[in-house]
C-alpha cells in the first residue's frame, strides 16, 4: 500500500486525456542517489516559493517523500520499493533526482526499470538557452529543440545477457541452428526490439505536442540506413502515423520541396527525417533548422547530452518521462559522484523539470515566475560552477547560494 499521504493533499486526475491537478495536489518526491538530495533541497525551496507567490496560497504542493535507489536501500527495502511505484501510480505526477546505476555488472538501472514498470513510454527533454551563459558554439541562441525519445524499447532497455552466461549460449545456438547466423564464442549478447506500437506512440505524443505549441517541425531520427528493421521502420512507421492521424494539418519536407516550391503551406508542420549521425553535425551547423524531434532510445540518450552541451551543459537540461496518465519528472544527468556534499552542483536541471511539472499541472503561471528566476540569475552572472569556470572574472556561487539568488528574484 502507498505511503499516508500528506494531510490535505489530492491525487492528480486523468481526464479526456489531460492531467487535471486539483489544489493541494500530493506529488511523490524521491531525493535519489549522490548529487540529488542537494537539488531536490534546492527545487522544492524554489516551487514552494513561485506557487505561493502565484497564488497567493490558494494553491500549495503536498510534497510526499518517497524513497529509491540507496536511500530505500538503507532503509532495508528493495532498490524500487513496491510502495514507490504505488504511490507514484496513485498520485500520477512525481519528480526525481537522479539514481546510481553500476557499470558491467550489479543491480539493472532504476530509472531503466522505473521507465519499463510504469510504462513511461516518452522521455520528454527540451533544450533552450538563457542568456548570459557560456557556450561552446558560436550561436547558442539558435537552439530550442524538444527531444522526444523513446523510453520503453531499443537496445538500451537492457535485454541482454553477459558472454558465457546460458542465456547467452543458448540464444547463440539458436541463432546459428535456426537462422545459420553465427556470433563470436564469448560474446555479450544484447536485443533491440523496436515495435510499431512503440513508435507510433511516440511519434504521436511529438505531433501532438508541436500541432498544440506551433511548432514548425518534427524531425524523426534514425540509423535507418544500416539497421533498416528497427530504426528504418521507426522512420517508417513515424511517416505513415503522421500522414494517417494528422494527414490534413502536416506535410512532409520532400512534399514541401517537390509540390510547394520549398517553402511550407501556412500552418502546416513539417515531418522530415535525418540519419543519426548527420543530424549529430546538423544541430551543431543549422541549429535552427531544428525543432521538436523524436527518436529511439540510444539515438535519444546520446542526442539529448549533446544539445545540453550547446547551451552550456547537462547543470540545465530537464526532463520528463511521460506515459498516458503518469508522469514523472527528472533532470538529465546523473549523480555526479564527484561532487556529493560539496555544495558545488548546479540545481538548474532539477529545477527546470520541476518548470515542466507544473506547466503539465496547469500551474504555468508559477512556472514562469521559476523560470523568469533563473533567467535573471543567469543574465546577472550569478552561477554555480559549471558556469562560472567557463566565463571570465565570475565568482562562483555553491548550491545553496545559488539557490537563495533565484529565491530572492521570486
Ligand atoms: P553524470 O552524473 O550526469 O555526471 C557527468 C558530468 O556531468 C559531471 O561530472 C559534471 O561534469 C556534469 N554534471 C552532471 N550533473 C551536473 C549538474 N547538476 N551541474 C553541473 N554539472 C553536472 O554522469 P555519470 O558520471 O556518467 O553517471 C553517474 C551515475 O549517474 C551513474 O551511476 C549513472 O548510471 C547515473 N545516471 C543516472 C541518471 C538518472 O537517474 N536518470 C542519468 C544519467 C546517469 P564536470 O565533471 O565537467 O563538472
Amino acid at each position: 500500500m502507498p505511503r499516508k499521504s500528506p494531510s490535505g493533499g489530492e491525487s492528480v486526475k486523468f481526464q479526456n486525456g489531460e492531467f487535471v491537478s486539483p489544489d493541494n495536489p500530493v506529488i511523490p518526491v524521491m531525493a535519489g542517489d549522490g548529487i540529488g538530495p542537494e537539488i531536490t533541497v534546492s527545487m522544492r525551496r524554489i516551487v514552494d516559493a513561485a506557487v505561493a507567490k502565484a497564488y497567493g496560497g490558494k494553491r500549495a504542493i503536498r510534497w510526499l517523500d518517497v524513497l529509491a535507489g540507496e536511500s530505500a536501500q538503507a532503509a532495508g527495502k528493495d532498490l524500487l520499493p513496491q510502495e514507490t511505484l504505488d504511490a507514484i501510480r496513485q498520485h500520477r505526477v512525481a519528480i526525481k533526482g537522479p539514481l546510481m546505476t553500476p557499470v558491467g555488472g550489479g543491480h539493472r538501472s532504476l530509472n531503466v526499470t522505473l521507465r519499463q514498470v510504469l510504462d513511461l513510454y516518452a522521455c520528454v527533454r527540451p533544450v533552450e538557452y538563457f542568456r548570459g551563459l557560456p557556450s561552446p558554439v558560436c550561436k547558442p541562441e539558435q537552439m530550442n529543440v524538444v527531444i522526444f525519445r523513446e523510453n520503453t524499447e531499443d537496445v538500451y532497455a537492457g535485454i541482454e545477457w553477459p558472454a558465457d552466461s546460458a542465456e547467452a549460449e543458448k540464444v547463440r545456438g539458436f541463432l546459428k541452428k535456426e537462422l545459420k547466423v553465427s556470433i563470436r564464442e564469448h560474446s555479450g549478447i544484447g536485443i533491440k526490439p523496436m515495435s510499431r506500437e512503440g513508435t507510433e506512440r511516440l511519434v504521436r505524443m511529438a505531433v501532438k505536442y508541436a500541432l498544440k505549441h506551433k511548432r514548425r517541425s518534427v524531425t524523426l531520427v534514425h540509423k535507418g540506413n544500416i539497421m533498416k528493421y528497427t530504426e528504418g521502420a521507426f522512420r517508417d512507421w513515424g511517416y505513415a502515423l503522421a500522414a494517417r492521424e494528422f494527414g490534413g494539418q502536416t506535410v512532409t519536407e520532400t512534399e514541401v520541396t517537390e509540390k510547394h516550391g520549398g517553402t511550407a503551406p501556412a500552418g502546416k508542420l513539417v515531418i522530415k527525417d535525418r540519419i543519426a549521425d548527420n543530424m549529430f553535425q546538423q544541430i551543431l551547423t543549422r541549429t535552427n533548422e531544428y525543432d521538436v524531434m523524436a527518436m529511439p532510445n540510444l539515438n535519444g540518450d546520446y542526442f539529448s547530452d549533446a544539445c545540453a552541451a550547446q547551451v552550456g551543459g547537462l547543470g540545465i537540461a530537464p526532463g520528463a518521462n511521460i506515459g498516458d496518465g503518469l508522469a514523472v519528472f527528472e533532470a538529465t544527468h546523473g549523480t555526479a559522484p564527484k561532487y556529493v556534499g560539496k555544495n558545488l552542483i548546479n540545481p538548474g536541471s532539477l529545477i527546470l523539470s520541476a518548470v515542466m511539472m507544473l506547466e503539465h499541472l496547469g500551474w504555468g503561471e508559477s512556472g514562469a515566475l521559476v523560470k523568469s528566476a533563473l533567467a535573471g540569475c543567469f543574465a546577472a552572472r550569478e552561477v554555480t560552477q559549471d558556469f562560472a569556470r567557463q566565463m571570465e572574472g565570475v565568482r562562483p556561487l555553491g548550491t545553496t547560494e545559488f539557490t537563495a539568488a533565484a529565491l530572492a528574484r521570486i
